[in-house]
């Protein structure tokens, strides 16, 4: 948008309309090919760094690459390593081309493509690209007699980077694309064998969890309690490595039976954002609608419908209400944890039974002790340092008596505790 000075404001054409251009297109990138072609005078020799946009765009792509391959001798593409030229990610390549004069039949006869970009990691610092990394492309060139060229790809040996195609292989090509690759590219070729989606790339730092590892000493975050107010909190501080985090439980292992079954649309959306609300409606049951039923009047002996009401408000969530085992709850939590960068576990028969602070200190001033509540050291204790403790040990916390605090009325809820289902 251009503002004059009457205040008037006009809009810059983007679209170039050239006599001079093969086609008339708002692309950057297919402008500059043209007004290059312009510049060079006849035989005279062009190399051009351009994204891959250029080689499969259709539409006026397509018209300007087979008026290239007409009217100039497009002779050679390299295709340049991802993340090097252009922006981070762009994927670039260097056209060489020579401007001909006018003929009826095609200049380009042959297209030579060097792939120097399949299974090649270079990056800007680490591993920059050096000349010699260019030494293979610069021989098969052949500066000195383009028409000794050999190429190094063969049926017998797919894995060459050199590979020449005839005009008309390229001209019968959809939209006459150059983006032509024909090695394998290995990390495509090993995408069988990738974890699943949900499974995140552990962290080095991550804790040793083998079964004769000790406690840790320090840790960050030490929640109590695997009910789902500890769990959602470890599932969700699990996803920072950076942040060790210990869950202790006092039970041997996760439940079985739980207490909590129903789960409000809310909470549903919570497990959106975790992941497994789609698996939690595949598995449950839906409450749409509740019928209300009451002795017969007519017939005591028997009951009947006196209602039926619509659970979930029209537009109020686009989760269902849905009922659900709360042991399984915890397991979709646990799983979170364990395909987390921490793979985050609870320390299961560990027991809290008090804690101390040590104002003098920010360097973990929280000192837990911890009970083996059913192991074979039972009654056993150890001490594990924090900065913070999160006392989710349900409604006789011993995290909030340890630091004085009084169980809440009933009905007040718990200090330091979400509730899952109404929350
Ligand atoms: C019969 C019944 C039915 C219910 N139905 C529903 C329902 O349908 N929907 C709903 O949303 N809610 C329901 N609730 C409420 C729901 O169960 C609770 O709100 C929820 O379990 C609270 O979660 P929490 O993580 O805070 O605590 P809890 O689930 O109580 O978990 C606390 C955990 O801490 C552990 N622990 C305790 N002390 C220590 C310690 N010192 N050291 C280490 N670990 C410790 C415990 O073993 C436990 O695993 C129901 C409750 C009851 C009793």
């Amino acid at each position: 948008m251009i503002v004059g000075e009457d205040g008037r404001s006009s809009t810059e054409k983007d679209t170039i309309e050239r006599d001079d251009f093969w086609a008339t297109t708002s692309n950057k990138q297919l402008n500059f090919v043209q007004h290059i072609k312009t510049l060079l005078a006849t035989h005279g020799r062009a190399a051009v760094v351009l994204p891959d946009n250029v080689l499969f765009e259709g539409g006026a792509g397509e018209t300007i690459r087979r008026k290239l391959l007409h009217e100039c001798d497009l002779h050679t593409l390299l295709r340049l390593p991802t993340g090097l030229f252009y922006a981070q990610g762009v994927k670039a390549n260097v056209l060489f081309f020579d401007k001909k004069p006018a003929s009826e039949s095609p200049w380009t006869k042959q297209l030579w493509i060097y792939d120097l970009r399949t299974n090649k990691h270079f990056t800007l610092k680490t591993n920059p690209l050096r000349r010699e990394d260019l030494d293979e492309f610069v021989g098969l060139y052949n500066v000195g007699n383009r028409q000794k060229r050999k190429p190094t790809w063969s049926a017998e040996n797919p894995e060459g980077r050199w590979r020449v195609y005839s005009y008309d292989e390229l001209v019968a090509r959809d939209k006459a694309s150059l983006d032509i690759f024909w090695l394998k590219d290995e990390s495509l070729a090993d995408s069988d064998n990738l974890p699943p989606p949900d499974v995140k790339e552990a962290a080095p730092n991550r804790r040793n969890r083998g079964v004769h590892e000790p406690l840790p000493e320090k840790v960050d975050v030490l929640i109590s309690g695997t009910g789902p107010a500890g769990l959602c909190l470890a599932a969700q501080l699990a996803q920072f490595p950076g942040i060790e985090t210990m869950i202790v439980e006092k039970m041997p292992a996760n439940i079985i039976k739980g207490k909590a079954d129903g789960i409000n649309t809310r909470t549903m959306e919570m497990f959106q954002a975790f992941g497994f609300a789609d698996k939690v409606k595949r598995e449950t049951y839906w409450v749409n609608q509740t019928n209300f039923w009451m002795p017969d009047p007519k017939n005591p002996d028997l009951i009947r419908r006196v209602g039926r009401v619509q659970d979930v408000a029209d537009d109020s969530s686009e989760m269902p209400h849905i009922l659900i085992n709360q042991a399984r709850l915890h397991e979709l939590f646990l799983e979170v944890m364990k395909n987390s960068p921490s793979r985050l576990e609870p320390d299961y028969g560990w027991e809290v039974v008090g804690l101390t602070i040590d104002p003098s200190t920010n360097d973990h001033p929280v000192t837990v002790t911890l009970k083996d509540a059913t192991g074979v050291n039972w009654w056993a204790t150890r001490t594990v340092r924090a900065n913070y403790v999160v006392g989710c040990d349900g409604a006789h916390s011993a995290v909030r008596k340890s630091i004085g605090g009084d169980r809440p009325p009933m009905g007040a809820g718990h200090v330091g505790a979400h509730h899952p289902g109404r929350a």
